[in-house]
């Protein structure tokens, strides 16, 4: 079967990582969540107390950073520098600090490229902000995932009590509301929907009818 690279976009907690994800379980594709990437290196930046504002600090921090990803008991896990951060990287210390860090055009460079070389043998879902747009500009498939910002909060404040978290729902949308605003205002790759990508608004579709429609899209381009 035509294997071919799916771009999914959007803010943060539309659906697109669970959508991905599924996608690609169905398809047997690669799975790549490039926000883990973009929590990975602010993991990093925040530990080893890198100062942002300094060009050649950043350029070291990200000459010593390998992001991985492994499959653990089915789930997508990831690595910096060989230790499993999947936890860490999901805490609201990372989602308060990461856009900061997306926005830094030498962060983005540095994983952009390494989204290139995963996607070089197509047969990937990748999703993220600027997939359609900038990474993959000709993926045969591209999404643009939206939801209301209550159903998002509703989703990620959910997620995170889940993992234990004590946080406010308002702290929460305060959150993607701020994120939302550096992701789409931001002068390097901004979230925006490219020309080509097809709208898909999940706040009133399940789960289930969320990958129906996206698997039917599929479907269509590799039968
Ligand atoms: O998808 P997630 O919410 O985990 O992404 C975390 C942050 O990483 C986003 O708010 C955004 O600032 C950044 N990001 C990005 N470009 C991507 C993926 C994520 O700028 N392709």
């Amino acid at each position: 079967m035509n294997k071919i690279i799916i771009a999914i976009d959007g803010s943060s907690s539309c659906g697109k990582s669970t959508l991905a994800r599924t996608l690609a379980r169905k398809l047997g594709y690669r799975f790549i969540d490039t926000g883990a990437m973009y929590r990975a290196v602010t993991l990093y930046i925040l530990e080893n107390n890198v100062d942002i504002k300094d060009a050649e600090q950043i350029a070291l921090a990200l000459s010593r950073i390998t992001i991985s990803f492994e499959n653990i008991n089915g789930q997508n896990t990831a690595f910096l520098n060989g230790t499993n951060v999947e936890k860490k990287i999901r805490t609201m210390r990372i989602s308060h600090m990461v856009s900061e860090i997306a926005r830094i055009p030498e962060v983005r460079r540095f994983l952009v490229a390494q989204q290139h070389v995963m996607g070089k043998d197509k047969g990937i879902v990748m999703d993220g902000r600027d997939i359609g747009s900038v990474v993959f500009p000709s993926a045969e498939l591209k999404l643009f995932i939206s939801a209301s910002l209550e159903s998002r909060t509703e989703r990620r404040a959910a997620e995170l009590i889940e993992r234990g978290e004590s946080i406010t729902k308002e702290a929460v949308r305060e959150n993607l509301k701020k994120r939302d605003l550096i992701d789409s205002t931001r002068a390097d790759s901004p979230l925006i929907r490219a020309k080509d990508a097809i709208g898909l608004d999940t706040t009133h579709l399940t789960r289930d009818q969320m990958i129906e429609i996206a698997l039917q899209m599929v479907k269509n381009l590799i039968d």
